[in-house]
């Protein structure tokens, strides 16, 4: 028997009605904020993601679903399964000429996403992200649209228990003055530290502070070297904007506490960086993750844009949330007459409502019985009731049974 890939999953049953309750939901907020939904392509040029995540990062290092495709013609050309959609949507963002509409632009998304990692609770290969992503605007005022609608739509779906855990990375300018102390100070331990780090240390050291190596860690708990780490190198202009975002947040009522070790995964964030966490999620426990990347769209080719948004693991949150309970459906059509059954059916349909009826041409008695799982209501249409040109309504939860002479007071009675 072929089954699903590891690390795969199907969607379907009871789950469905959640799923699309996340979904509503997301819609719902992101939309009433003035965010576009886009739906950019699920792969891309390789070489986007080397370049847009940045590749110091174990995304693009360990985790990509890279291959090559030919055709007729036998061009290669590298393409990879999307492992996140920022990524994708600054790519789209450029090549549409965005940026000349008036800012901010502001997107959000839904899908899947693919990375080659090692499957366990809360961590799959293909799994999804919401996220948003908004350009145009340094002032801390995108900073705190983007948290405050993490914040909205998790209360939205009935999490408000999470903590918000922020840090700011700085500019390019107080970035590089932190790099170089960062080095300074681990120089003597560079053999001692991973495979990973070694070459983080080179490409990116700042990431050797997001490394779950436990040998790695224990350095970092150094004195000396946490002094280092947690010392003030944040130049005057990222203090203001830092401290800006956070007054905002009091003011808003929204908790989050700065995490100086926090610094994501990804090569281009610079000054806010944020993570959303859930301890009732065990080991994998961040449900959402974001930052500014104002560098990001200059370096993929557009015109220079700061930019920030997050992404959260929808698989994560739908852990979390309680579950939605499917709707039973609004009719059920018992009959004998089978093309009496169908063609009301049909047009309850049209009147927008859920009808089911038999297909299989089973006893009265099987028909009712099916209608009872399934149905809020089931409409017994028998030889009288198609001679004499009325319904019998049977409301399936409280067994009572009303006659209903037309259509219209069909669709009525339903409505009351
Ligand atoms: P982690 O540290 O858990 O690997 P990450 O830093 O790689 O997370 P991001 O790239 O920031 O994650 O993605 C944002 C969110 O997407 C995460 O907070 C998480 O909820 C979710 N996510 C990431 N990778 C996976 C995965 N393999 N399976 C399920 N959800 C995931
Ligand atoms: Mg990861």
């Amino acid at each position: 028997m072929i089954k699903a890939q590891r690390g795969t999953k199907d969607i379907f049953g009871d789950e469905i009605a959640t799923w699309h309750w996340i979904f509503e939901n997301a819609k719902n907020i992101f939309q009433n904020a003035g965010f576009n939904e886009i739906k950019t392509p699920i792969f891309e040029a390789t070489e986007l993601f080397n370049r847009g995540v940045g590749d110091s990062t174990d995304i693009v290092n360990k985790e990509m679903y890279t291959f090559s495709v030919g055709g007729v013609e036998k061009k290669e050309t590298s393409i990879t399964l999307r492992p996140e959609n920022t990524a994708g949507v600054v790519r789209s963002f450029i090549e549409h000429n965005l940026n000349r509409q008036s800012p901010p632009q502001k997107f959000w998304y839904f899908g899947p996403m693919f990375r080659y990692e090692r499957p366990q609770a809360g961590r799959q290969r293909q799994f999804h992200q919401v996220g948003i992503e908004l350009f145009g605007i340094k002032e801390p005022t995108a900073d705190v649209e983007v948290i405050m609608l993490a914040t909205d739509f998790l209360n939205s779906i009935g999490l408000n228990n999470l903590t918000v855990e922020l840090n700011t990375l700085g500019c390019s300018k107080c970035k590089d003055g932190y790099r170089k102390s960062i080095k300074n100070i681990l120089a003597p331990y560079l053999n001692e530290l991973c495979n990973d780090c070694k070459i983080r240390y080179e490409k990116n050291p700042l990431r050797i502070l997001d490394c779950k190596n436990e040998n790695c860690q224990k350095i970092l708990e150094k004195d000396e070297i946490k002094e280092i780490i947690l010392k003030d190198y944040i130049c005057d202009e990222c203090k203001e904007h830092f401290s800006e975002l956070k007054n905002y947040l009091d003011e808003l009522n929204i908790r989050y506490s700065v995490n100086k070790m926090l610094v994501r995964g990804l090569d281009y964030y610079n000054r806010t960086v944020f993570e959303i966490k859930s301890e009732a999620l065990g080991s994998q426990s961040a449900v959402c993750g974001g930052g500014r990347y104002d560098g990001l769209v200059e370096m993929l080719g557009g015109t220079s844009t700061p930019a920030i948004g997050f992404a959260m693991g929808v698989e994560r949150l739908y852990n979390l949330v309680n579950k939605i309970t499917p709707q039973k459906t609004d009719f059920f059509v018992v009959s004998n007459n089978t093309k009496e059954a169908i063609k009301l059916s049909q047009k309850l349909r049209q009147n927008n409502k859920s009808v089911e009826f038999d297909l299989q041409k089973r006893k009265f008695t099987k028909q009712l019985e099916k209608a009872a799982k399934t149905a809020k209501y089931a409409i017994i249409l028998g030889d009288d009731e198609i001679k004499q040109n009325f319904y019998s309504l049977k409301n399936l939860a409280s067994g009572e049974q009303t006659t209903i002479k037309n259509f219209e007071e069909l669709i009525n009675y339903y409505a009351k």
